[in-house]
């Protein structure tokens, strides 16, 4: 073995990437879940695997010229990380923001491979997108970009080999542009892209499929305990798709969600978020530059500007915006308050140390690569459909959604449950990991 310790991999990790601090917590949270599994095996420690898994297949930056409608011309960052192949195309969304970073994707593209790997589908991990700010951009400045991105991103991807979808300001409208400009391009009309729309290839349900999902991962998760959705109050954060969604479950199977929230802070609803105010929410949000204090106006209720809502009592937890969203303050004043269940709608949202915390404190935490998993799993399916054109009902892939949510819960405890407690963290990692290591093996040192 290489390394005499878990620290010195680590450190040297940091030491390769040392600008990538995003990366390096996505690998340190892997690292020690998967560590004794990792260097017990003789054949892991042979083929070296550790060292090879953090290091993506390829990444590829690009320059993204565009014009605004007063005809100025800017420049913007495109990337796309193919990170690891072993199990399937590459496959994870594009992030338009202008947080966007090679840290950032390559953490987002790391979680991917565990991530797929959980759902049992032959998809391999990649992320992508731009430090573009879609906030406060014409319909025309937005598809200006789009073409400009597909423009280089066309040569990287297709349907057997990298099969991008959405992520955090890359929604369906996003997806028509970039799929339009890559038919146009390459002259063919394949399922290059996931979250199409439903006249041309899309899967029904895989806009609800990141936010439904979630909640079916929470129902798994209670059900071990016996304990069930019925009446729980429920603090979300995030009002994009996954929170949405989200929302939307939780109505349907009688919990009550109370709060919503974007970068700009969050409202407090605690009568209940109801179909009408979600409904409300959907239309609000398809503007990207609109706030969500705009709900709290409407229906008379308190908006916090500049803060998150985990100071809010509830039950159950469901961090849907985006990384480093909950700190170790935060999570100590939700359980303080009686939470005692969270899983994860964004990627990461929670700190290390609010992790670590969720874990002694042993509640029921689902990390974001297990509980968020929906919404790759349907593109999966998405695929499918287009491989062999024959679209599936709404109930049918609403049954895979639950059944697939089910199988990672079943991983997750496989893996993770030791005496009374289910480690989901250690569980999703575990499970991801092995079935990754050990196609890497089969396919030898590529
Ligand atoms: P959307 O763009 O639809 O919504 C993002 C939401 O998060 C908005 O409310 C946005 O607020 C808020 N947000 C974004 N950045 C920040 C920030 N820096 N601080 C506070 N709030 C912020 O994205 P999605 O709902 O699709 O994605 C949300 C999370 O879920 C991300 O972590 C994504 O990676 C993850 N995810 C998404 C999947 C999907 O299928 N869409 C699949 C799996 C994971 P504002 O409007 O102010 O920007």
């Amino acid at each position: 073995m290489k390394y005499k310790s878990k620290k010195e991999f680590l450190d040297s990790v940091v030491d390769n990437y040392s600008d990538q601090k995003e990366f390096h917590q996505a690998v340190e949270e892997v690292i020690h879940s998967i560590w004794d599994t990792a260097t017990s095996n003789e054949e892991y420690c042979k083929f070296n695997i550790l060292d090879r898994i953090v290091v993506p297949d390829r990444t590829i930056i690009f320059r993204v010229p565009w014009m605004d409608d007063k005809n100025n011309v800017h420049v913007n960052l495109g990337y796309r990380i193919q990170f690891n192949s072993a199990i399937g195309p590459y496959k994870g969304g594009l992030r338009f923001h202008p947080n966007v970073n090679l840290g950032v994707l390559k953490f987002l593209a790391f979680e991917q491979v565990f991530k797929n790997s959980l759902t049992g589908l032959n998809l391999g991990g990649g992320k992508g997108g731009s430090n573009f700010d879609p906030k406060g951009k014409s319909d025309k400045e937005i598809m200006s970009f789009c073409y400009a991105f597909m423009n280089e991103l066309y040569r990287h991807i297709g349907r057997r080999t990298d099969i991008p979808a959405g992520d955090i300001g890359v929604g369906g409208r996003e997806i028509g542009y970039m799929f339009g400009q890559y038919k146009k391009i390459r002259n063919a009309f394949t399922g290059v892209l996931t979250g199409k729309g439903t006249n041309w290839g899309g899967s029904l349900i895989r806009p609800e499929a990141t936010g439904y999902g979630l909640v079916y991962f929470v129902l798994e998760m209670l059900n071990v305990r016996k304990d069930s959705l019925k009446g729980k109050t429920v603090t979300l954060s995030g009002s994009g798709n996954v929170a949405q969604f989200a929302c939307e479950k939780l109505i349907e199977l009688g919990a009550k969600p109370v709060t919503l929230s974007d970068s700009s802070g969050f409202i407090h609803d605690p009568d209940g978020i109801t179909q009408e105010k979600i409904e409300y929410v959907k239309k609000l949000k398809s503007v990207r530059s609109a706030r969500i204090s705009e709900y709290a106006k409407k229906f008379n209720v308190e908006y916090v500007e500049g803060k998150r809502p985990w100071s809010i009592k509830c039950d159950i937890a469901l961090p849907c915006a985006t990384e480093n969203e909950l700190n170790l303050d935060d999570a100590k004043q939700l359980t303080d308050n009686g939470c005692y269940v969270v899983a994860e709608g964004a990627n990461m949202p929670s700190t290390t140390n609010a992790v670590h915390h969720f874990i002694n404190q042993k509640i029921l935490y689902g990390p974001g690569k297990a509980a968020n998993a929906g919404g790759v799993a349907i593109s999966g399916i998405e695929m499918s459909q287009n491989s062999t054109r024959i679209p599936l009902s709404r109930d049918k892939v609403d049954g895979l959604l639950k059944e697939i949510m089910q199988r990672i819960h079943t991983t997750c405890v496989k893996y993770g449950k030791k005496d009374d407690f289910i480690n989901y963290v250690d569980g999703a990692n575990i499970g991801g990991f092995v079935r990754v290591a050990d196609s890497m093996i089969d396919q030898g040192i590529v």
